[in-house]
C-alpha cells in the first residue's frame, strides 16, 4: 500500500543460518522481530515497526524425487512465488498452476494457505521447513500439521510469528487437470474455445484473467483482496436472497454459505470510488481491491475501510474482516 512507518532495523536472510542469526540478534538486544517476504499482503501502522524486520530471502528450487505419476519439489521460501509456480508449470507437473499471478513470495504462501479458482496450497503441500523461534531449532512440520483451512493456518493463527518458513516441499501431479472448473476459467475456456488442459493452458488463462482484472502492485498500490470472504448461515443466506436475488453464495463443508466479499462490497456502491477524504480508491474492475491513490497515511486506509464495513454491515448485517495483516 506503500503507508506506514519505518522498521527500526531490517535484515535480509538468505540462508537459514542467517535467519537463525538475525533472530538471536533480535533477542539478544530484547527487541521484537518479523519475518516478511514481499510485504505484499501487509498493512503497516503509521508508527512503524520498533524493532527487527527479517526479510526472507531463501532461494532454491529442487527436485527431490519423482515417479511414473508425481514429482515433488522444494522451494525456497525467498523465491517470487509466481517464478516457482512457472518453473513447476514449465515441467509439465500440475498442482500450482491455478495459483499463478499471485504477488508474494514461497514462504508466504503457507501462512494463509494461498488459494484461487478452485486451487489451494494445502492440496499439493507435503511439508514447510522452518526455524522454530520459541526452541530455536529447525524442524519440518507436515501438511496434516499445519492447521490448514479456508485461506488460514496455525503459521497466522496460535502459532502466528512463532516460525519463520525456510523452505516447502509440493508434491505435484504429472497429469493433466480436468473439469470441472470455477465459473471465470470456464468461461474464459469458453469464449476461447479451449477444450484441451494442461498445466500452462490452466496457467494462461489465469494470467490472462487476473491481469484484465486486478492492478499489478509494482504500479498500482494494492493489497489484492482486502477483505476475506464472509460465511453465514444457511437462514442469514436465505433471508438475503430474498432481498437480493442475484446474490450468490457457496455452501462450505461446516455447514455455513460462503458469500463473495467482491460483490458485497460492489452492491454497497464501493466499485470504482474515489474517496477524496482519504486518497483511497476501489478498483473499478474488481471492488474487493482498495487503492492508495494519494492516501497521506495508514490511518486513510483505515478510516476508507471502515466506510465500506459499515455500509457492507447495514445492508447485508455481514461485517467484512480485513484479509491482509495489519501490523504492528
Ligand atoms: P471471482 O472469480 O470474481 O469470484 C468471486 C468469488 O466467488 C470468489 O471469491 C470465489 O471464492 C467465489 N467463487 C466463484 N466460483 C466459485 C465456485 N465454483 N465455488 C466456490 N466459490 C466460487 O473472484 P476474484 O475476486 O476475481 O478472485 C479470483 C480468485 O483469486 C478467487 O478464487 C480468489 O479467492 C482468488 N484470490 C485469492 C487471494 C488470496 O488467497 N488472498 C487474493 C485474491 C484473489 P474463492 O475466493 O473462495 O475462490
Amino acid at each position: 500500500m506503500r503507508l506506514g512507518g519505518n522498521a527500526k532495523y531490517l535484515a535480509e536472510a538468505a540462508t537459514d543460518e542467517a535467519v537463525a542469526d538475525s533472530v538471536k540478534w533480535a533477542k539478544e538486544h530484547q527487541l521484537p522481530y518479523r519475518m516478511i517476504g514481499d510485504g505484499s499482503n501487509i498493512v503497516w501502522r503509521d508508527q512503524g515497526f520498533p524493532g527487527l524486520i527479517i526479510v526472507n530471502r531463501i532461494p532454491g528450487r529442487q527436485l527431490l524425487s519423482q515417479d511414473e505419476h508425481s514429482a515433488t519439489l522444494q522451494l525456497g521460501g525467498g523465491e517470487q512465488w509466481d517464478a516457482a509456480v512457472e518453473w513447476s508449470v514449465g515441467q509439465g507437473l500440475s498442482g500450482l498452476e491455478f495459483l499463478s499471478l499471485i504477488p508474494g513470495t514461497v514462504g508466504a504462501a503457507p501462512v494463509q494457505n494461498v488459494g484461487a479458482y478452485g486451487g489451494e496450497l494445502s492440496s499439493v503441500l507435503k511439508e514447510v521447513g522452518v526455524y522454530d523461534t520459541k526452541n530455536d531449532c529447525f524442524e519440518s512440520i507436515p501438511a496434516e500439521e499445519c492447521g490448514f483451512s479456508y485461506r488460514n493456518s496455525r503459521f497466522k493463527s496460535v502459532d502466528q510469528g512463532r516460525f519463520m518458513i525456510t523452505h516447502i516441499v509440493v508434491k505435484l501431479s504429472k497429469n493433466n487437470p480436468g473439469p470441472p472448473f470455477y465459473e471465470a476459467l470456464q468461461k474464459y475456456f469458453d469464449e476461447h474455445q479451449v477444450k484441451e488442459f494442461s498445466p500452462a493452458v490452466i496457467r494462461q488463462a489465469v494470467i490472462a484473467i487476473r491481469s484484465a482484472k486486478l492492478p499489478n502492485p509494482r504500479e498500482v498500490a494494492n493489497n489484492g483482496s482486502f477483505f476475506t470472504n464472509p460465511f453465514v448461515t444457511p437462514e442469514h443466506f436465505e433471508e438475503l436472497k430474498l432481498q437480493y436475488p442475484d446474490i450468490k453464495g457457496w455452501p462450505s463443508k461446516d455447514g455455513r454459505v460462503k458469500l463473495a466479499a467482491g460483490w458485497l462490497v460492489e452492491q454497497a456502491g464501493f466499485r470504482g470510488v474515489h474517496d477524496a477524504a482519504t486518497g483511497m480508491a476501489t478498483w473499478d474492475k474488481q471492488a474487493l481491491v482498495l487503492v492508495n491513490e494519494r492516501a497521506r497515511s495508514t490511518n486513510d486506509l483505515l478510516e476508507f475501510r471502515q466506510k465500506i464495513i459499515f455500509k457492507v454491515d447495514e445492508l447485508f448485517g455481514v461485517t467484512l474482516e480485513q484479509e491482509p495483516e495489519l501490523l504492528p
